[in-house]
């Protein structure tokens, strides 16, 4: 089995964003921090015997994502990361992400993660350069936090820096497309070399949700989002910007390895509340519940076995939202008859100019990008 990646998730933030429909809670203490942290290592000693007959393993990338991150001091990630040391390898990591938001990354405490972690990239909620934006999105920093955090991770030493955008974010016509534009303009002007930009959407149960169904807050038209997805195509082009996945940018050497090996198709190990893991054809997830976690990491756990049409289904879908698209030699681990099956639609998607081959592999043309979701459905 090729190396997985380890993901742990921080189930912590300080109070919810407009739009999040991802696992965290607003309120911790101290105590249940190192709760967790004690929790986190009991979850990868049990897993690793689990899955890997107990041997220490070698692993390729590691990925703290909450959350947030960032809300726990860098001597809690100190000392887990030595923990685990004792059930994984992490001597050959290719990639250390850590996801942090702006008002946290003061400049102490970026050295310190730099000096007593192995975290070398970090990615940043910035969201938008606007101060109005950040308060309907109830974020916790200002524009000027955000600018501040770029500055800081660079003076302490790191320069694998990534930043999150949203878009879509709706102030009438007339300032929608603008402020995007702005937003995309201070990637250049502070020489980053990766950005992810996600299109807002509305997800049940959220406060944007909620606000939506009160009238309080308009989504943009899908004509709007889709000028601001081709103003960020031709600012890619323009910059020199890998669109590498739909959300994801980067200029080259700076792709996220570890997302892009969930793309690929590759194992990985999620420890922490909610965390999600993908093992052999095996997808298994943690409780969202964190105290029942705390008490029992295996509480609550949910598992399905993939069946090997449904795994094609999943590895076309995720491969052609990427630059690289769908791998032959990566087809090959499936039955002839989706293999066959997979050749007869790309060969109409050719014709339809909806896929081109490009390296002996089959992606969805710059043209057709927004229609991703579409095209890749014609496969199943
Ligand atoms: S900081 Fe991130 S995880 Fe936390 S509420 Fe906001 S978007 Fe969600």
């Amino acid at each position: 089995m090729e190396k997985p990646g380890l993901y742990i998730h921080v189930p912590f933030c300080r109070r919810k964003c407009l739009y999040c429909a991802f696992f965290s809670v607003a309120a911790f203490d101290a105590g249940r921090v190192e709760d967790y942290r004690r929790a986190l290592c009991h979850e990868a000693r049990n897993q690793v015997v689990r899955y890997f007959g107990g041997e220490r393993i070698p692993v390729a990338t590691l990925y703290v994502g909450g959350g947030t991150p960032s809300i726990l001091p860098v001597a809690f990630y100190a000392s887990l990361f030595r923990a685990l040391e004792d059930v994984f390898d992490f001597s050959a990591l290719e990639e250390v992400s850590f996801e942090a938001n702006p008002e946290h990354l003061g400049l102490d405490y970026l050295r310190d993660l730099r000096n007593y972690t192995p975290v070398r990239r970090i990615s940043i909620g910035v969201q938008s350069f606007h101060d109005q934006d950040l308060k309907v999105l109830n974020r916790c920093h200002d524009a000027k936090d955000a600018l501040a955090a770029v500055e800081n991770a660079r003076k302490a030493g790191f320069e694998n820096l990534s930043v999150d955008l949203i878009y879509g974010l709706w102030g009438g016509e007339e300032t929608a497309l603008a402020s995007w534009r702005e937003n995309l303009s201070w990637i250049a002007r502070l020489g980053l070399p990766h950005f992810s930009a996600y299109a807002l959407s509305l997800e049940p149960g959220t406060l944007l949700w909620r606000k939506v169904e009160q009238g309080r807050y308009r989504m943009a038209p899908d004509e709007e989002v889709e000028r601001e997805f081709f103003c960020l195509q031709e600012f890619a082009h323009r910059q020199g910007f890998e669109h590498y996945e739909i959300s994801n940018l980067a200029k080259p050497g700076f792709e996220a390895l570890h997302n892009s090996n969930y793309w690929r198709d590759l194992p990985y190990l999620g420890l922490g509340a909610s965390a999600h893991s993908y093992i052999g054809r095996e997808r298994f997830w943690n409780t969202s519940r964190l105290p029942d976690y705390l008490q029992d990491t295996e509480a609550g756990k949910g598992r399905e076995f993939l069946s090997e049409e449904d795994n094609y289904h999943e590895y076309v879908m995720t491969a052609l939202r990427t630059l690289r698209g769908v791998e032959p030699e990566r087809l090959e681990r499936f039955s002839p008859a989706l293999q066959a099956a997979f050749g007869r639609q790309a060969a109409l998607e050719c014709n339809r100019g909806n896929l081109v081959i490009e390296n002996g592999m089959y992606r969805i043309p710059d043209s057709k990008r927004l229609l991703t979701d579409g095209i890749a459905s014609e496969f199943f």
